[in-house]
């Protein structure tokens, strides 16, 4: 909606003339005459009273051009004063008048009331969308179409208009992929998608009607890892030796004695893999149900396991030596250092044996970290610890264990040797997949968790993703003029610049700054960390500097680089919830993010001012759209119902904001407008500003010839700061403003744009 405000008026200053007359017999007499101040300004209820001082040599009046001005007194001799004060004024905008001195020179003294509020002159939007806003989009959770209650891609391209007049040129879908879950980054097939969702024509049907409005789709690539139940990996599962995925993922027998030869690229090494957990391989088959014979040899430390069908012994109450499966069972000495005992055990875990019957210091023998498990019949050598807790149990079954990163649902994908991973199945075999998307008409991806695929080894990780962004790239340009656009989920620890007080568990480990040497672009969390602080603070530090520097940064790295912007994501406290969900603070961070540089990201939800966090699991902030007043129309099935009923009211709707001239959603409309209309905003180059306030947020935004001044005062207060650029052109406005003498006066949470 267009504001339709009172037109500017700046005071045009007239300054005052002071006359210092010389004397008109011979020069032995000085005749001064000098008026001091030469401008007055009043607010539009100002009690006070001010003074103008007038250095005379002889008689002198005082006189206004006006009656709202009140001077007394209006006459004097000799060096004096006299005061002004003014009457009300409720007008919008100032007015203006004078006082005249007279006395043997003449002076004139500029009385100004009231403040200019500004009229805006935002140029009417060709509808050509300038800008590279992105919407981050849940398919479970946005909209539903054939009424399962779970978002789909038809459900996506009914809405689409939505999108539309939200000004986003892409959309980052959430993972498209068959998944046993809601969030879908447990990906079973990448060459596929998810039924639930919808058919490849119903993609591309989406892609095509998106294209049409001038909106590209992102995909969600999960290189990391796979879903369990990926038709690779139940290969791998069924017969770890011969299939012919075994090297599609990080499995081994002896994973400590592999990693340290250095056959584990995929692993970070030494004892911690600083993320995620090995897991066996069949699951559950560490333990053994049944009887078994058990024969320690004290002397050597060794223990002989074997299958037996003897009658079961009765545990020695006390003994030299136990077996621990859940309780101490007592051997029996049967020979010199030998001991016996025949069980019936059931053990999920494995066993231990202890030196004594409880727990304490030196009692605990069990397997090394190198020890693989038990084989029957073989000698298996006990280890013990001064810390107890480093013994690990005695396992039965496979020896095959997998890695992963995150939860045993989703095994690593292994790329092998980081210096040949474009020969690595997995990574072949993921870009085949890639490349029938993209020649559906995707034109970009999101990649998931980059910095774990080598976990956080930096030097691996930007040449996995330089060699996956080429492979992919080149074969987008043999349809495409432009690049791909690829952007790397890379959350690093320490964010910008990594980790500096952390060199020893991670030495390569980088910050989201380096991975530019694997990617195009990547998301900048500390964006989001530091806009928080800016609003809650209601202070703005090195806010402006801070992204400036990170844009130069990053394109120093790679002349293509598009830095990723964003509030909050999926994975995050809702931004709102991170303002206390303050609306104008919320509104004023819309105005920020699309006065940002580069690529701005809008998560779904955050347009209408969703909030939660993840107490209660991540679908609190994953939560679904609310298209209608009556709130019928939300997919909450595509969250399992996990949703916040509080907050997903038809007041917080689609609808019901739509209506709202002041809405949040209406805030999102207009400066998104704003960005898609300026080549400054939408491209341009970001530069400092000499407006100096801790609590104002001020920069240059430039394409050619084209230069804007962006504004925000992030204060409770209003805030009056001199501007130095020209003012006559505001085009765009948050909150309230009004100029005055040449300054600007921004009111809480207030923030203007001018075209200069
Ligand atoms: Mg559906």
């Amino acid at each position: 909606m267009k504001k339709i405000l009172p037109i500017l008026l700046l005071l045009a200053a007239v300054s005052c003339k002071t006359i210092e007359s010389p004397s008109e017999n011979g020069g032995e007499e000085t005749v001064t005459f000098s008026v001091s101040p030469s401008e007055l300004s009043f607010e539009n209820a100002d009690k006070t009273t001010k003074y103008v001082s007038v250095k005379s040599s002889g008689n002198w009046t005082a006189q206004p051009s006006a009656s709202w001005m009140h001077v007394n007194p209006t006459s004097g001799s000799g060096n004096g004063s006299f005061s002004v004060t003014v009457d009300d004024y409720s007008g919008s905008n100032p007015r203006t008048g004078s006082i005249a001195v007279s006395g043997n020179g003449k002076g004139t003294v500029s009385v100004s009331q009231g403040s200019a509020s500004l009229a805006l002159k935002t140029p009417s939007f060709d509808g050509v969308k300038r800008a590279s806003t992105t919407y981050q989009l849940l398919i479970y959770s946005f909209a539903d179409s054939d009424g399962d209650g779970v978002g789909d891609f038809k459900g996506i391209q009914e809405h689409l208009d939505y999108l539309d007049a939200l000004g986003v040129t892409a959309l980052w879908l959430s993972p498209a992929h068959p998944t046993n879950s809601y969030h879908a980054y447990d990906v079973n097939d990448y060459f596929s998608l998810n039924p639930l969702y919808g058919t490849e024509t119903d993609f591309k049907n989406l892609i095509d009607a998106a294209d049409a409005k001038g909106i590209k789709i992102y995909m969600d690539y999960v290189l990391n890892h796979s879903g369990k139940n990926n038709a690779w990996f139940k290969s791998v599962l069924s017969d770890p030796v011969n299939s012919d995925y075994k090297d599609y993922y990080v499995i081994s027998t002896n994973y400590l004695a592999d990693v340290s030869a250095g056959l584990v690229d995929n692993y970070g090494g030494g004892t911690d893999a600083g993320m995620g957990d090995w897991h066996d391989l069949a699951g559950g088959d560490a333990g053994y149900n049944g009887r078994l014979h058990f024969v320690l040899d004290s002397s050597t430390k060794r223990i002989t396991v074997t299958k037996s069908d003897a009658a079961v012994d009765t545990p020695a109450s006390t003994s030299d030596w136990y077996i621990y499966c859940g309780s101490f069972k007592g051997m029996k000495k049967t020979a010199t250092n030998i001991y016996e005992l025949t069980i019936d055990i059931s053990t999920d875990w494995g066993f231990l044996v202890c030196s004594k019957n409880d727990w304490s210091s030196g009692s605990k023998y069990g397997a090394s970290s190198s020890s693989g498990p038990i084989a029957f019949g073989t000698p298996y050598q006990l280890y013990t610890n001064a810390d107890n807790d480093k013994v690990g149990n005695i396992v039965f079954g496979t020896a095959y264990k997998y890695f992963a990163s995150f939860d045993q649902s989703m095994p690593d994908l292994n790329y092998g040797n980081y210096a040949e991973c474009e020969n690595s199945p997995a990574f072949k075999a993921t870009v085949e997949s890639a490349k029938k998307w993209v020649d559906m008409g995707v034109a970009g991806f999101r990649l998931d968790a980059v910095i774990w695929i080598y976990q956080a080894q930096l030097k691996a990780n930007q040449r996995f993703l330089d060699q996956w962004y080429q492979a992919v790239n080149n074969y987008y340009k043999q349809k495409h003029s432009e690049n791909i656009f690829m952007v790397g989920e890379t959350w690093c620890d320490g964010g910008h610049n990594g980790e500096p007080n952390n060199p020893v568990k991670y030495p390569q480990r980088g910050g989201e700054k380096d991975y530019y040497k694997g990617l195009p672009s990547c998301f900048e969390f500390d964006y989001g960390y530091k806009l928080q602080s800016v609003l809650n603070d209601r202070n703005v530090g090195d806010f402006v500097s801070t992204i400036s520097q990170y844009v130069s940064e990053h394109k120093a790295i790679r002349s293509d680089a598009i830095t990723s912007f964003f509030l909050s994501n999926h994975d995050q406290m809702r931004f709102a919830s991170s303002l206390g969900q303050s609306l104008e603070k919320e509104k004023q961070a819309a105005a920020i993010l699309l006065t940002t540089p580069e690529k701005p990201y809008i998560y779904q939800g955050e347009e209408l001012g969703y909030w939660g966090n993840q107490n209660n699991g991540d679908e609190y902030v994953r939560a679904p759209i609310v298209w209608d007043a009556a709130a019928t129309k939300v997919a909450k099935n595509g969250v399992n119902n996990k949703v916040d009923n509080a907050m997903l009211k038809g007041s917080i709707s689609v609808e019901t904001q739509s209506a709202d001239e002041n809405s949040l959603l209406n805030v999102y409309k207009t400066w998104s407008r704003l960005r898609n209309t300026y080549p400054a905003l939408a491209s341009g180059e970001m530069s400092t500003t000499s407006i100096s306030d801790a609590a104002i947020a001020a920069w240059y935004m430039t394409s050619g010839s084209q230069k804007l001044l962006v504004i925000h005062n992030v204060a409770s207060a209003q805030r009056e700061v001199s501007v130095s650029d020209s003012m006559d052109k505001p085009v765009a406005l948050l909150g309230t403003a009004s100029t005055k003498n040449g300054r600007l006066i921004l009111g809480p949470n207030s923030s203007v744009v001018f075209e200069l």
